[in-house]
């Protein structure tokens, strides 16, 4: 990664680690439950000599699942709960009686958050919707109790199954919003400034680059209470999509946008070429970003009089349809968002989710400072034999004789579990 990559990344975690609530980034390691052991129990009664093998099933142990919570809108609470350990499955008894499930561990992200493995940075899940589940860890399955091992050979099984062994795994998490707009432009295009200027967003305006260190959500009212969510990311500049500046980390959250909204100011030297400057770097990023709806805003053009707004409308690229504006003097306003609210609902440019493949993390994602944490085991039940061998009954007075006739072994067949 080149120099400039490394400390403007540095810049960012002094400024957005002291003032910031917005995360999206987190690692977390989780564990799933183990399965229960199988019980290898033999029935006892009084004047029932040969009860027979009736050890229940170990229970299933407990799923690690995430879930989309419209209400979040930040990893931040997962980065203070990075351990998630679901229950492990009870071990079953006596009498067929199946063991208890693990209890599994639900954890709520924000919709659009996009998981990978921490180790080989792979793409392993997304979750988009409120209320969509994804299964991240599957719990073990239980043991199967020695009843189901009696055959006509060995109506005696003093063997069960052990319960299937819990996952580990240490996971990243990022989130990308889902904003139906992306404004795409360079440091103090005035990104910001229109996101202020029509929606109730309040992000920090200078004329310096980078003011915008976190990306910013707005939501703009259209008409009569029709609204759509706009997102100012922080600037990216040339090479942004080789993680100079801040922009790698940050275009991401623009993968989604059904809408990409370009801004160039009326005082760059080229806006066509700035236009294409911006185009590349996003093609670089991702080529399917290319296939998002563009709108050209010429931004600041209260700095134009009319004649050199219609001399440089003349040399602006013909294949995006363009809108000159000032969120200072709120001219060309009422045209552009009549212009972003006809392709937010234009049914072509919505967002349709597995459109966007996630390319794996790449290794500078492995080593940030926000990763270093502890890995401190909170208590387990520890693992022991005990369960399992409680129910086990050496009296060893079995009749060969004994078996269930209706029972098969050759066509047992395991309930499936999900
Ligand atoms: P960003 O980096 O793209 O978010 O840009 P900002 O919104 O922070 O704006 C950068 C600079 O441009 C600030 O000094 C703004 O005051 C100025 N600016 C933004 N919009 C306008 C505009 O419509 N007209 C004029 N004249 N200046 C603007
Ligand atoms: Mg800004």
């Amino acid at each position: 990664m080149a120099c400039a990559g490394v400390v403007a990344t540095k810049i960012h975690k002094e400024k957005t680690m002291a003032d910031s609530n917005f995360i999206d980034y987190v690692k977390i390691h989780c564990r799933s439950g183990k399965g229960g052991a199988g019980s290898r129990h033999f029935y006892r009664a009084k004047y029932v000599p040969k009860g027979g093998p009736d050890g229940g099933d170990g229970g299933r142990g407990g799923h690690i699942i995430l879930r989309g919570d419209a209400q979040m809108w930040t990893l931040l609470p997962l980065k203070y709960n990075r351990h998630m350990f679901a229950g492990n499955g009870q071990s079953g008894t006596g009498g067929r009686s199946t063991g208890k499930d693990g209890d599994d561990v639900i954890i709520n992200v924000p919709c659009g958050t996009v998981v990978f493995d921490a180790e080989t940075g792979e793409f392993l899940a997304e979750v988009n919707g409120p209320g969509e589940e994804v299964k991240l860890l599957r719990g073990g399955r239980g043991g199967l109790g020695n009843w189901h091992f009696k055959s006509p050979t060995n109506r005696t099984p003093r063997y069960a199954q052990p319960g299937e062994p819990a996952i580990e795994r240490t996971v990243i998490l990022e989130l990308k919003l889902l904003a139906d707009v992306g404004l795409v432009g360079f440091p103090n295009a005035g990104k910001s400034t229109l996101l202020s200027a029509i929606s109730a967003a309040r992000p920090k305006i200078a004329d310096y680059p980078f003011t915008t260190m976190e990306p910013q959500l707005g939501i703009v009212g259209y008409r009569d209470n029709l609204s759509f969510v706009m997102a100012d990311i922080p600037g990216i500049i040339e090479g942004a999509s080789e993680g100079k500046g801040l922009g790698l980390r940050f275009l991401r959250h623009i993968e989604r946008n059904a809408v990409l909204l370009f801004m160039v100011p009326a005082d760059a030297d080229d806006i066509t070429e700035q236009y294409h400057i911006l185009l590349r770097e996003l093609e670089r990023f991702n080529p399917q970003l290319m296939d998002k709806h563009r709108i050209l805003a010429v931004s600041k053009s209260d700095m134009l009089d009319d004649e050199l707004k219609d001399a440089i409308a003349e040399t602006l690229p013909e294949d995006v349809p363009h809108v000159f504006i000032s969120a200072v003097t709120g001219q060309g306003i009422d045209e552009l968002k009549d212009v972003l609210w006809a392709a937010v609902t234009d049914v072509n440019n919505q967002i349709a989710t597995p459109s966007i493949t996630h390319r794996p993390l790449d290794g500078h994602h492995r080593v940030r400072e926000e990763d270093e944490f502890i890995f401190d085991t909170p208590d387990m039940p520890a693992e022991t034999d005990e369960d399992f061998d409680e129910d086990f009954d050496d009296s060893g007075e079995w009749d060969d004789d004994f078996f269930d006739p209706g029972f098969d072994p050759e066509k047992f067949v395991p309930d499936a579990d999900d």
